[in-house]
């Protein structure tokens, strides 16, 4: 049986290279990028206002207060978007907002709070601060310098940093193929939602959890009808899926029952299984394998255990197939309120519920059919066999929502 790590070792080695395609900025949030981009211009991309006020030449102002204000005179006005045609001279200022270019011979800028218009004399501004050479001015590529680095190749493109991006003035850019994910169930108790429930038969749950979980890992779900648990079926299911999709995850059917037909049913299209079975609980019997390019992610049938082993496993693979450098789950520390105990022998994955103050609480009863606990699941702490970590450990944990 194969560690944890070895086996998503296996599987990220057999993920092909990235696709590349042109899309659309406003569209490749949460997208990897397939490029690194370098600013075209400066940001700011010239010298500009932070504040609503005044442009001067911070040498007039030496000495300003409230009881002896600078009186400057005005020398024109500028709203962010214009330029001023002449300078700002000595003696002289300019009236300008936030954004407003710095007009050529002025050196700092004067918020409007600390100024006076007498409206006996329009033309002219009282100052009440002195300013230092500098004040106030958002100087060009004080945040970007032109040619500098704005994205790196293989980073998923975050919402804010499409932001800046936008700012550079980009409008496409090169980002990784997603692969199109089959999402298929097998087993012959499965019943459609909405269709009343036969006796022995259960609601299939599995495909809309993992479609959800798909979309949100930047994988393509495409939904396949219910599976019986026969062999020309799961064959025929799987054919179809394996024309239409990149990656293919069936759920059931994968353990040593004579009705798990997933194994005979991939080998018989062909498909090379690599590993079945990993040695994590919930979720040991796995199964992936490759067909071409393409690749079967086989889950257990058992909700908890499928959740479990797809978080682990299925995400990261998607990452990797659109090009990520970074493809582990979102984890970070938190510290038990109450013990986790794994008296197996296998690595636990048990599911916690983490609350606002970072305290992690077991997320209840840990069977592999116990959707309930699941459902009120947050993340996942890794508890080595054989262990019990008391309350006020620190642990990492994977998280999900
Ligand atoms: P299997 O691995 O196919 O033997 O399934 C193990 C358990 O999980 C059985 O109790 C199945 O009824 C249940 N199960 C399998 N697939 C699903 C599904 N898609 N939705 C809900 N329960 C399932
Ligand atoms: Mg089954």
């Amino acid at each position: 049986m194969l560690e944890f790590e070895e086996a998503l070792a296996r599987i990220l080695a057999l993920v092909p290279a990235p696709v590349l395609e042109r899309v659309p900025l406003s569209s490749a949030s949460g997208r990897v990028l397939a490029e690194q981009i370098l600013s075209p211009i400066h940001l700011p991309a010239f010298d500009n206002s932070a504040m609503d006020g005044y442009a001067v030449r911070a040498s007039d102002m030496t000495g300003a207060s409230a009881e002896s204000p600078v009186r400057l005179r005005l020398c024109g006005k500028l709203a962010a978007g214009e330029t001023l045609a002449g300078q700002v001279h000595s003696g002289t200022c300019a009236r300008l907002f936030t954004g407003s270019p710095l007009p050529s011979g002025a050196d700092a800028v004067v918020m409007q709070e600390d100024t006076q218009v007498d409206p006996e004399r329009p033309d002219t501004v009282l100052f009440l601060t002195s300013v230092r050479a500098g004040e106030n001015v958002r100087r060009q590529g004080e945040d970007v310098k032109q040619g500098a680095v704005i994205a790196e190749v293989g980073k998923r493109l975050t919402a804010s940093r499409a932001g800046l991006l936008a700012a550079a003035g980009l409008t496409q850019v090169n980002v990784g193929r997603q692969p199109i994910v089959g999402v298929l169930a097998t087993g012959s108790e499965l019943t459609e939602g909405g269709q009343p429930l036969a006796p022995g038969r259960i609601y299939e749950s599995h495909r809309l959890t993992l479609a959800a979980l798909l979309a949100r890992c930047g994988g393509v779900p495409r939904t396949y009808p219910l599976v019986p648990d026969t062999l020309t079926a799961t064959q025929a299911a799987l054919e179809t899926a394996f024309a239409e999709c990149d990656l293919v995850v069936p759920s059931g059917g994968v353990s040593v029952g004579e009705m798990d037909w997933i194994k005979t049913a991939f080998a018989q299209l062909g498909g090379r299984l690599d590993f079945w079975k990993v040695a994590i609980k919930p979720g040991k019997p796995f199964v992936f394998g490759r067909l071409g390019k393409k690749l079967l992610f086989g889950l257990p049938g058992n909700p908890v255990s499928a959740f479990v082993t797809f978080l682990l496993l299925v995400p990261p693979a998607i990452a990797r197939w659109q090009g990520a450098v970074q493809v582990a789950l979102p984890a970070h520390p938190g510290v038990l309120a109450g013990p986790l105990s794994n008296p197996g022998e296998r690595r636990h994955f048990i599911r916690v519920k983490v609350d606002e103050a970072g305290h992690v609480h077991s997320a209840g009863i840990q069977g592999s059919y116990r959707i309930n606990s699941l459902a009120a699941a947050n993340g996942l702490v890794d508890v080595p066999p054989q262990t019990t970590l008391t309350a006020g450990t620190t642990v990492r944990v994977m998280r999900w929502e």
